[in-house]
């Protein structure tokens, strides 16, 4: 299972390189699991007039070549091939390995074709289709009825099309398939009637009948979901049993002075809800571990406040972490504020904290004179030390991982309770998945008064529009975001982008009308908090920007999002820019740019974003629309574990029979030390949580 894949016939040196860097892949045992994420009937073959545009994603058909066509300039010739049935007739088209496919084709012969049906004015066309000579086809029999295709980057499939995949992979299978040693043990196998590993590896690859391919699908689902479940009830244990909570049972002076004198508005009853549940986990004498999901603008760090002030109340010290500067800057910000006058002492450390600032935070909760300290990711290095941390509140939890908050547990010599917030609300699913080990309370309700976000899609020829309606609203004293995706491969080209729009929006709202700031990463911290602060108080109408603003900023007389290329963003980070606006009482709106040409998924975010202002549903959308066989998607995703073919939304029930197998495995053996349970103690590593924040992505 270890040998290098380029050992495998078929493979080489140079498609080992481009299996390891587009797909991860350089041993054996991971070829091994590059699942196929879908199957095609190879026995059917269809007659030309079969095939339609909804027929089936691949189709196979029998055909004669009748004529041959080159077209184009000697460097990017194209080769046409015209084919017949006593049904009608096809095109296929080649434009990369002309000279190696032309060689192949005979005038007059018939073959067998494979691939991707596509229709150019009413006639059925295949690009780059696969095709042997019927003898070929019949001489090699028909070995499997289904035939795997496996998830692929453009670069996979040019360099070995969906057959070759298929031709490697078999050959992989003869070599290793006497080496698959069994990873779940023998009881659990029976119990819950599993196939055993090597049947399921071979018939997810070549599948005997439909119904082994499933057996073969619910077996190796099972194993993942098993080992993710053994992490995250293995967490679960260590809270209920061994850590006990510190306890707040007091709700005291500072908290009581703040709500009756400083709270600005009163609390939502989905804001006193959360905060009850709250305070009966500092009660209970377990260590609490929250999850509070609600939707951007519904209030969350008002509910954070108030459980850090019952914190300090009880004589610990609370912290938040927020995911970039700007964010922490502005939470210091509001919270400074909002506990003025009482006794309660705030600090801030980010990592561009100067040094005073970084002496006052870091000797300040040494000492315990600072009772709430706010700050980004720079709050986890060692060298911060509480002098008794109780509560520690993650804001925007999607861009930290499960490692940091760990990492907080080691903050006190009892694990501190954690409160973890995000606005990017995670499937009940998932969570389960993914936070088995957080209890989750959920802000259902917004503010009062707030107007759904009205929410266009625009393609670049509206652009004019745009602009007269951009300054429509800056007349009526409104602001407006114009912001740009920033995406690290082509980090140049965006920053073009950004700074030629800037430009341009400089040209058509010129001064001193109009006032334009400029935000993005590769800006100075003070540059960046300058731009933020002219733009908060007003004294800018337009804050151009990367998507550096994507979390937590707040300026309620913001009312227009315009976001560029929006085709670019993945759903939830559409979804949280546009939640920068719609925060005060004015109706809001925001405006998704694109060119004319998308994707199909692209077009259906954009369209679900129109449609619906409901994050929930959105987040459902958005990991049906990554499915699992979108390799890029998948990393994408920000999954905390590397999941190759279970999805815990559509495989719900599996998801709970691992859950009960996982808890009733730890109950019998929490340390896996049994010698039968070895394999679960490998697997249970294999599945632990990646470590995976993505700071590049932020700011
Ligand atoms: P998020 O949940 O996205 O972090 P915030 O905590 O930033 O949301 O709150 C969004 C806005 O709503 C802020 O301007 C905040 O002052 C305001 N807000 C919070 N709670 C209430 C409330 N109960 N009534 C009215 N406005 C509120
Ligand atoms: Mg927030």
């Amino acid at each position: 299972m270890q040998t290098d894949v380029k050992y495998i016939a078929g493979v080489g040196e140079m498609r080992a390189r481009l299996l390891d860097k587009e797909l991860g892949i350089t041993c054996v045992g991971q070829l091994l699991e590059h699942y196929p994420h879908r199957y095609i009937d190879r026995t059917k073959v269809y007659r030309i007039d079969e095939i339609h545009e909804d027929t089936a994603t691949y189709v196979q058909f029998r055909a004669r070549v009748t004529g041959i066509n080159y077209a184009g300039a000697e460097r990017n010739r194209r080769f046409h091939v015209y084919v017949q049935d006593p049904t009608g007739s096809a095109e296929l088209v080649w434009f990369k390995g002309v000279k190696w496919i032309e060689k192949r084709v005979e005038v007059g012969r018939e073959y067998l074709i494979f691939g991707r049906p596509s229709f150019y004015k009413n006639e059925l066309q295949m690009v780059h289709p696969e095709l042997e000579t019927m003898e070929q086809a019949l001489s090699k029999g028909v070995t499997c009825t289904m035939q795997g295709i496996y998830p692929s980057t453009e670069k996979i499939t040019n360099s070995l099309g969906t057959k070759g995949m298929f031709r490697i992979m078999a050959n992989a299978w003869e070599q290793a398939r006497n080496h698959i040693a069994e990873t779940l043990p023998e009881p659990l196998i029976t119990r819950y009637g599993l196939l055993s590993r090597r049947e399921a590896l071979q018939n997810i690859h070549f599948p005997e009948s439909q119904e082994r391919l499933r057996q073969a699908q619910y077996r190796l689902k099972f194993e993942e979901l098993l080992g993710v479940q053994l992490n995250v009830q293995t967490r679960r244990c260590g809270r209920l049993s061994k850590d006990n909570g510190f306890l707040f049972p007091k709700v005291g002076g500072v908290f009581t002075q703040f709500y009756n004198e400083k709270l600005p508005f009163p609390l939502t009853g989905a804001q006193k809800r959360v905060i009850k549940e709250i305070r009966k986990d500092t009660i209970s004498g377990y260590q609490m571990n929250r999850l509070l999901q609600g939707d951007v603008g519904s209030g969350k760090t008002l509910v954070a406040l108030i459980s850090m002030l019952l914190a300090v109340d009880n004589g610990f010290q609370a912290c938040m972490m927020a995911p970039t500067e700007i964010l922490a800057r502005q939470h210091f910000a509001t919270i400074s504020r909002m506990t003025e006058g009482l006794e309660v002492k705030v600090a801030i450390l980010t990592g561009a904290s100067k040094s005073r600032e970084r002496r006052e935070a870091l000797e300040g909760i040494a000492s315990g004179e600072v009772d709430i300290l706010i700050g980004t990711h720079s709050l986890i290095e060692d060298r911060v030390q509480f002098l008794n941390l109780g509560f520690v509140v993650i804001d925007e939890q999607h861009r930290f991982g499960v490692e940091q908050r760990a990492k907080m547990w080691t903050k006190n010599h009892r694990p501190p309770h954690i409160l973890v917030m995000t606005a990017t609300p995670i499937p009940r699913t998932l969570a389960m998945t993914l936070y088995g080990d957080l209890d989750v309370s959920v802000i259902d309700e917004l503010p009062p008064g707030r107007q759904p976000i009205k929410t266009f899609h625009y393609t670049d020829a509206a652009r004019l529009r745009l602009f007269g309606f951009m300054r429509q609203e800056i007349k009526k004293g409104r602001q407006v975001y114009v912001v740009y995706p920033l995406i690290k491969e082509s980090e140049a080209m965006d920053y073009k982008d950004l700074n030629d729009g800037y430009e341009s929006i400089s040209r058509d709202f010129p001064l001193p009308e109009y006032v334009t700031s400029i935000c993005h990463g590769k800006m100075k911290p003070e540059d960046k908090e300058e731009s933020m602060r002219q733009f908060k108080e007003h004294e800018a109408d337009i804050l151009v920007a990367t998507s550096v603003i994507e979390v937590g900023v707040d300026v309620p007389n913001a009312t227009v999002m315009v976001i560029e290329s929006a085709e670019r963003f993945g759903l939830s980070q559409l979804h949280q820019l546009r939640g920068r606006v719609g925060r005060g009482g004015e109706q809001s709106y925001c405006i998704l740019m694109s060119g004319e040409k998308l994707s199909k998924e692209a077009r259906a975010r954009l369209n679900a974003m129109c449609e619906t202002n409901d994050g929930f549903q959105l987040a459902e959308l958005d990991l049906k629309l990554r499915g699992a066989g979108d390799v890029n998607g998948t990393q994408q995703s920000g999954m905390a574990f590397d999941l190759k073919i279970a999805n815990p939304t559509a495989d719900v029930q599996i998801l709970t029979q691992a859950r009960e197998a996982a808890e009733e495995i730890l109950n019998g053996d929490p340390t896996l030390s049994l010698p039968s349970n070895l394999g679960l103690k490998a697997l249970r590593e294999r599945f632990s949580a990646r470590d995976e924040i993505d700071f590049s992505r932020i700011s």
